[in-house]
């Protein structure tokens, strides 16, 4: 498991800040060298190796080399074996992220869940092809994932228009509107998106930090009211992670300069810390242990 901190915001659309994001999220720990899972009853840093790689290298303003180097560094965590989670940055980066974590495991076997307020699968925003609005759009129309194979979480508000929402359903991409989340319940939300994606071999999981509502996470560049709770995210984080396991991560778009008491930060990186104890959990092929240590 290796964390790596991808720190550009060139893409982004409205507020900037995201660069600052992996150093943040960072230091939003209060953890040592152990943490005992209450709820799963692992210690994720006992069951596996968790190694923090630093950053990719990036140059301010010069966006097509950082997702080149993103890319690269990415794939050196695959090809090592480990388990990449990278750490943004604005969106645009699970273009690189998920292009190389493709790469390295069998053609089309690959599935994303997504959660964000918005699809970010625009062509272009404001005539520009490349944005943290277009990731997933490219990443669908280069044949990198299935449309059917990206199920997105926690939509909501004026974006995108009426051609991304036809182009979506012809693409065969599935999502669930914040709405959904509302009148279901986040847990039957995630069962619906985990049937979706039984069929694939992999799973790769996009966080981006506005699905929370801004009053859970207003350190972000594109904050969209009416959005999820922190615990609705954990828990369904959880859930997936434990059901399927994790062949890569990204989490995105934390803006510290928005940011108040660093509120959005220890949401982000709970949410790591979440997948990563989860992966533990999958791995050992248990079940949750809550409050148990021995089992
Ligand atoms: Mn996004
Ligand atoms: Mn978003």
């Amino acid at each position: 498991m290796v964390i790596l901190g991808a720190p550009m915001d060139e893409m982004v659309t409205h507020r900037p800040g995201a660069r600052f994001g992996p150093r943040e999220i960072r230091a939003a720990t209060d953890l040592g060298a152990e943490g005992w899972h209450m709820d799963l009853g692992v210690d994720p840093f006992a069951d596996l190796n968790v190694v923090d790689h630093g950053d990719a290298a990036v140059r301010p303003g010069d966006a097509r080399f950082n997702h080149r180097s993103i890319r690269e560094a990415v794939g050196r965590v695959v090809d090592s074996g480990a388990v990449p989670i990278v750490l943004g940055g604005d969106h645009s980066i699970s273009f690189p992220n998920v292009a190389a974590v493709a790469e390295g495991v069998a053609s089309g076997s690959l599935a994303c869940i997504h959660f964000d307020a918005h699809t970010d699968t625009a062509t272009e925003n404001y005539e520009v092809e490349w944005s943290h609005g277009t990731p997933f759009r490219h990443l669908v129309d280069e044949g990198i994932l299935a449309g059917p194979r990206l199920v997105q979480i926690g939509l909501r508000g004026w974006w995108p228009n009426p051609p991304e929402w036809e182009w979506a359903r012809g693409a065969g991409v599935r999502w669930h509107r914040m709405e959904k989340v509302i009148e279901e319940g986040i847990d039957r939300v995630v069962d619906s998106a985990l049937a979706e994606v039984s069929d694939a071999d992999h799973l790769f999981l996009s966080v981006d930090i506005d699905v929370l509502d801004p009053a859970f996470a207003p350190g972000t560049g594109t904050p969209e009211p009416g959005g999820m709770s922190t615990r609705e995210l954990l828990r369904a984080v959880r859930k997936i992670v434990s059901r399927r396991g994790l062949v890569g991560m990204d989490l995105v778009e934390v803006s510290p300069p928005y940011d108040h008491s660093g509120i959005t930060s220890m949401a982000a990186h709970r949410t790591v810390l979440e997948a990563i104890s989860a992966l533990a959990l999958h791995r050992s092929g248990r079940e949750a242990r809550p409050e148990n240590p021995t089992g």
